[in-house]
């Protein structure tokens, strides 16, 4: 790809953040210096000169004309699509059954996973030092995948910790994440320069079933303009 006066990144901001529909998934972040993601927000730093547009090839929004709802509604007859077998399952330890937010079966899943060496970290969401921003987290035991566990309604750029952990040389990593992020990595299997390189990193990919997640801005602001403080448990 040829670079023209910023053209990667520019595109990047005028087709999704300027239009309100980032995802806030994280892929764009992490990468370069000149995006970061701050307080739930992706935030352009500098201009960024080169010319891979990994940010832009990798975001799930970039190819979108209307908003992501109107997307949505367009695949008109509201199935979840292909798939191989639909199971109910929880986990069978207790403890992670009961931290879980659903039976804990991703935890128990990437557990597993780290037990029989297949992946030798993982990437999840934790909820912040308040309880309420969460962030993408590198993990590596059981006991730090669990304390990861239940879920976040927010959006949380949890990818921008896998596109670190990458740049960093981990190898074998496990991702927990939303559709946007599912999208995301296979967008980046696909990128150019670096993409299947970069990707053959990841051993383990659960994507969670979501329909929305939330701003976490405005919900802090929604919870702290009716005083609703202290720990929150779900
Ligand atoms: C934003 C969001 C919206 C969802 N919407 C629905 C819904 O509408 N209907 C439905 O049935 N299920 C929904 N889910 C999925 C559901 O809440 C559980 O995550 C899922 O059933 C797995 O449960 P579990 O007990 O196996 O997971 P657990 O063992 O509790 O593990 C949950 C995993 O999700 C990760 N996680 C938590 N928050 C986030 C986040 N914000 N972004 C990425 N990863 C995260 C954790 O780090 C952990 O690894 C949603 C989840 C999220 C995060």
């Amino acid at each position: 790809m040829k670079n023209t006066d910023y053209e990667g990144q520019q595109a990047l901001i005028e087709r999704v953040l300027d239009r309100g529909i980032c995802v806030k998934c994280g892929a764009c972040v992490g990468l370069c210096p000149h995006f970061s993601y701050w307080d739930g927000e992706v935030v352009v730093l500098d201009r960024c000169p080169a010319d891979t547009w990994r940010c832009l090839q990798y975001c799930p929004r970039a190819g979108y004309d209307g908003t992501a709802l109107e997307d949505n509604a367009s695949q008109g007859n509201g199935t979840i699509g292909p798939f191989r077998a639909i199971w109910a399952a929880r986990s069978a330890d207790n403890d992670v059954c009961e931290q879980g937010q659903y039976g804990g079966v991703v935890s128990s899943l990437l557990i597993s996973a780290a037990k029989k060496d297949v992946i030798g970290s993982a990437v999840v969401t934790d909820s912040g030092s308040d309880g309420l921003s969460p962030a993408g987290r590198l993990v590596r035991t059981p006991s730090e995948i669990l304390a990861c566990s239940g879920s976040r309604y927010a959006s949380a750029g949890t990818l921008a910790t896998l596109n670190r952990a990458i740049n960093e040389g981990e190898e074998r990593i496990g991702v927990v994440g939303l559709p946007c992020q599912m999208e995301a990595l296979g967008r980046m299997a696909r990128s150019e320069p670096d993409g299947p390189e970069r990707m053959e990193r990841v051993r383990l990919k659960i994507g969670l079933f979501c329909t929305w997640a939330l701003d976490y801005r405005s919900l802090r602001a929604f919870l702290a303009a009716r005083q609703l403080q202290g720990p929150v448990k779900k």
